[in-house]
């Protein structure tokens, strides 16, 4: 029962300097943050579509996917604004398994955390400067954030860790929106207490540090399904669930009431094409009640280049590792219906 310390690791700031964002990519980075924080401030009526592979796991498949994503953004541009999901730290239920490109910058390698560090900012580059997105990247690590932080427009916190201190205070400290999920449980108070705690100002030790963060007005909630204790799937998408969750938002006195619906996990008990019916479903609610028009600013849908998903190794191009995603076709065909529902 030990851990065997390998080696000291660059810190953020190194890796930034050794790694620096060109000017033409640090201006598209202020600009489309200016984009994203407009629509959850109410600014903008843009749709937001969060959507890519539940994990970005092959470098080459990640970008041709994200190049077909940038070419329909701008046939959408007017009523829709794409962040692509590049996931590169995959949060376990076991704590088996894929555990990202962050760990694995080769998932069918060994672990090796500083060519993970280096892949998933290379990734993240890459993107920007191909197509001018940002991306959204789950904070597994609150203590890894400043690695990517330069690059990333949209912050998700997953369901197994929205009740932790850490990547609470973490997140009042960023400068982009900050999507809180509802936890495994289904928990809305977690979700909510967590998006509290995030839009409120915090001092506390963050990589060494006394630090002071100043409150992310821009956290918000992710309703992404729960299980309850038999095993039993429970959706939280539909409109009275919607309801709900905007009446206990409005009774807690938060800043910008938003959320995003994950289309896939526990609302699709993981049947990546039920996701169409989800999105659908969601927008028609949204017709039927202008709170929540004005609360649910967009769709997490999980979408790879093909369906479903499969087993490292068995090297099917663009197909999942992780959770079962949305092909191409269907995606493609799901974006431009979702323009014309809007
Ligand atoms: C995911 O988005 O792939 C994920 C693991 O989500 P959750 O935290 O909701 O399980
Ligand atoms: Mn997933």
């Amino acid at each position: 029962m030990s851990m065997e310390f390998h080696r000291k690791l660059p810190v953020p700031k190194e890796i930034k300097e050794a790694y620096p964002l060109s000017d033409t990519v640090k201006a598209q980075k202020v600009a489309r943050d200016a984009q994203i924080a407009d629509v959850f401030t109410g600014k903008s009526d843009k749709f937001l579509l969060i959507i890519g592979p539940c994990s970005a796991d092959y470098e080459e498949s990640v970008m041709d996917y994200v190049n077909r994503l940038a070419r329909i953004q701008e046939d959408v541009k007017d009523k829709i604004l794409i962040i692509p999901r590049i996931y590169t730290n995959k949060p376990r239920t076991t704590g088996d398994g894929y555990k990202g490109m962050i760990h694995q910058p080769d998932p069918n390698g060994k672990p090796d955390m500083l060519a993970g560090l280096l892949a998933i900012r290379n990734l993240h580059t890459r993107v920007i400067t191909e197509t001018g997105m940002t991306c959204a990247d789950e904070m597994l690590y609150p203590e890894n954030y400043r690695y990517l932080s330069d690059l990333l427009g949209y912050v998700a916190i997953g369901a197994r860790s929205v009740e932790d201190q850490q990547h609470r205070l973490t997140a009042s400290g960023i400068e982009v929106p900050v999507g809180m999920k509802n936890p495994s449980c289904g928990d809305l108070s977690v979700m909510l207490n967590s998006i509290m705690a995030a839009q409120h100002s915090h001092t506390f030790i963050y990589r060494g540090w006394e630090v002071t963060s100043s409150g992310n007005p821009l956290a918000h909630a992710i309703l992404r399904g729960s299980i309850d204790n038999d095993g039993k799937c429970i959706p939280n998408y539909h409109y009275e669930d919607l309801m709900k969750l905007y009446d206990a938002y409005a009774a807690k006195g938060l800043e910008n009431i938003a959320c995003i619906v994950d289309t896939n996990h526990y609302n699709s008990n993981k049947k990546f094409d039920q996701q169409v019916r989800i999105a659908k479903e969601v927008l028609h609610s949204r017709r039927q009640s202008d709170n929540l028009r004005n609360m649910v600013k967009g769709l997490m849908i999980e979408s790879y280049i093909e369906d479903g998903n499969q087993k490292i190794g068995e090297s099917c191009y663009g197909k999942s590792i992780t959770d079962p995603c949305l092909g191409w076709e269907k995606s493609e065909k799901l974006i431009y219906d979702i323009a014309n529902l809007l």
